[in-house]
């Protein structure tokens, strides 16, 4: 190749160290024309909307730093990225694969337009360990339990090492008709969401690096209490790919600490398993964020309560673990993910709400948002999945807050309502008299009979009535 530009489309892969598409790209010698095509918002921003657009800001300041930069164009990918290759004269075009069913579909369609004109197409796999298809039982059947699962994709040995950045950049110089330079309007409410969040690159490895010398010796421990900070915050970046899990393996599997560590270690990577096994689950049911995958619970009379929704979104529930999650969430674009199993099962057992609608406003306010990771989890906690909780077991919040939150720092965080209430009530502070601040409301449900309302609805269900 010469000066004709080699085109890397990026997607979820912001960054220059541990991409194989721009090493790639880098390696052809042509001169790179980095590109990224924005689709056209049907509805308003997401949270994960905001991430990705500050995260793309931040990597096309890198890039100029580099004597580059990102074009961004808005519009179909269909259409777009194939006059775009025309315009410039591409010589080839290179991206990392992505897994979910809309973008694959445009993915395979292009990959088949540009052999059918003689373009050059080149694909790698994406930011999982195993590519989604790749880890099957015996039978050669997708697995459905998640432990299984994860055994043997370890067994298939580690993932490969990362790859280094690439050490020198050519960026094409020409001009790039339709790129655009517009700054974007952020809507009011995403200014709460700016004081929680830096971006970059360097950023995602700096938390990494941090979290591999503080907290991963005692992750196992401490996961679960959300106000200790123990987890490495790490999901929204590896959402948009500013860190890569292989990245992620090769800081912990080389963390110090030998067999002291080990458990915590191996705890630690299981939960990044979970995280391509919700993208293996997701490529073989690709509606499974609208259908239960177990059939009986499409006959599930799930209540139409649009009240009590509105209550458990804006952490309003009167339960006081659930509104600091959900306040958390609406505020900072993440939650815990210890209270967003609290929250995801009260909605689904106390309020009898169907689990899609958490879904969706999870989808909506999450900024590490990840359509496979987010509805396996929810049907794990609504009992619909395979791998799942079974509904018939139902988390009490008071009792998830005294075990998790004993001394209440996490819910003063979010409820200042409750900052001043004891320790001891303020899991519950209806139960002793003079103890809820007016302005804090009471529980919209009381456990016991929300518990029993949902055994005797699933009841039914199982029963076929
Ligand atoms: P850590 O504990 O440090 O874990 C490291 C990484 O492992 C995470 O960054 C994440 O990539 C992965 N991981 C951890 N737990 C899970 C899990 N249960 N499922 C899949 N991957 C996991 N995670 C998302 O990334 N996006 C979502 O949209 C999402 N929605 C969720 C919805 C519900 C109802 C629940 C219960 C969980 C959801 N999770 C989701 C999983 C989990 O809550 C977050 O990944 C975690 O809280 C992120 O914090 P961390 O990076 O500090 O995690």
């Amino acid at each position: 190749m010469n000066d004709k530009p080699a085109i890397v489309w990026l997607r979820e892969d912001f960054r220059l160290a541990d991409n194989a598409a721009l090493t790639a790209a880098a390696q052809t010698a042509a001169p790179l024309l980095l590109v990224y095509i924005r689709t056209e918002r049907s509805s308003g921003m997401t949270a994960a909307d905001w991430f990705r657009e500050k995260t793309l800001a931040r990597f096309d300041a890198d890039l100029r730093q580099l004597g580059g930069g990102v074009h961004v164009f808005t519009g179909d990918p269909a259409r777009l990225l194939p006059e775009i290759v025309v315009r410039v004269g591409a010589a080839a075009v290179f991206w990392n694969r992505r897994y979910d069913p809309i973008g694959r579909e445009i993915d395979a369609g292009l990959k088949r337009e540009f052999a059918a004109c003689g373009t050059e197409a080149h694909s790698f796999a994406g930011a999982l360990f195993h590519e989604p298809w790749t880890v099957k039982n015996r039978a050669g059947q997708p697995f459905k339990i998640f432990s299984a699962y994860w055994r043997a994709a370890c067994e298939a040995g580690s993932p490969r090492p990362p790859l280094p950045a690439p050490r020198e950049f050519k960026f094409f110089a020409g001009s790039v008709t339709g790129a655009q330079e517009e700054q974007l309007s952020w809507p009011a409410w995403t200014s709460s969401l700016d004081a929680h969040h830096e971006f970059g690159e360097a950023t995602a490895q700096d938390r990494l690096a941090r979290f591999v010398a503080e907290d991963l010796g005692h992750y196992e421990d401490e996961r679960d209490f959300p106000d200790r900070d123990a987890t490495s915050g790490l999901s929204p970046y590896l959402r948009v790919g500013q860190i890569t899990p292989r990245q992620v393996w090769n800081a912990v599997s080389d963390a110090p600490g030998g067999l002291a560590h080990a458990a915590a270690r191996a705890k630690f990577l299981a939960e990044l398993g979970w995280r391509d096994f919700a993208w293996s689950v997701l490529w073989e049911h690709p509606s499974l964020d609208g259908h239960a995958l177990r059939e009986e619970f499409e006959g599930l009379p799930w209540r139409n309560d649009p009240s009590g929704l509105e209550a458990w979104k804006r952490g309003r529930t009167g339960y006081p673990l659930v509104d600091a999650g959900m306040r958390e969430l609406w505020r900072s674009g993440v939650m815990h993910n210890r209270v967003r199993m609290v929250a995801a099962s009260f909605l689904v057992k106390h309020l009898l709400i169907d689990w899609r609608l958490g879904e969706q406003w999870f989808a909506e306010t999450l900024a590490d948002y990840d359509p496979a990771s987010n509805a396996l989890n929810w049907q794990w906690c609504a009992g619909t999945g395979a791998d799942s909780a079974p509904f018939f077991r139902i988390m009490n919040p008071v009792l998830q807050s005294r075990k998790f939150d004993p001394s209440g720092a996490y819910i003063r965080r979010w409820v200042p309502e409750l900052k001043s209430v004891s320790d001891k009530d303020i899991h519950a502070p209806w139960e002793s008299p003079g103890t809820r601040p007016a302005n804090y409301p009471l529980p919209i449900v009381d456990h016991s009979a929300a518990r029993r309302r949902a055994l005797a609805t699933w009841e039914r269900v199982r029963g076929g009535d």
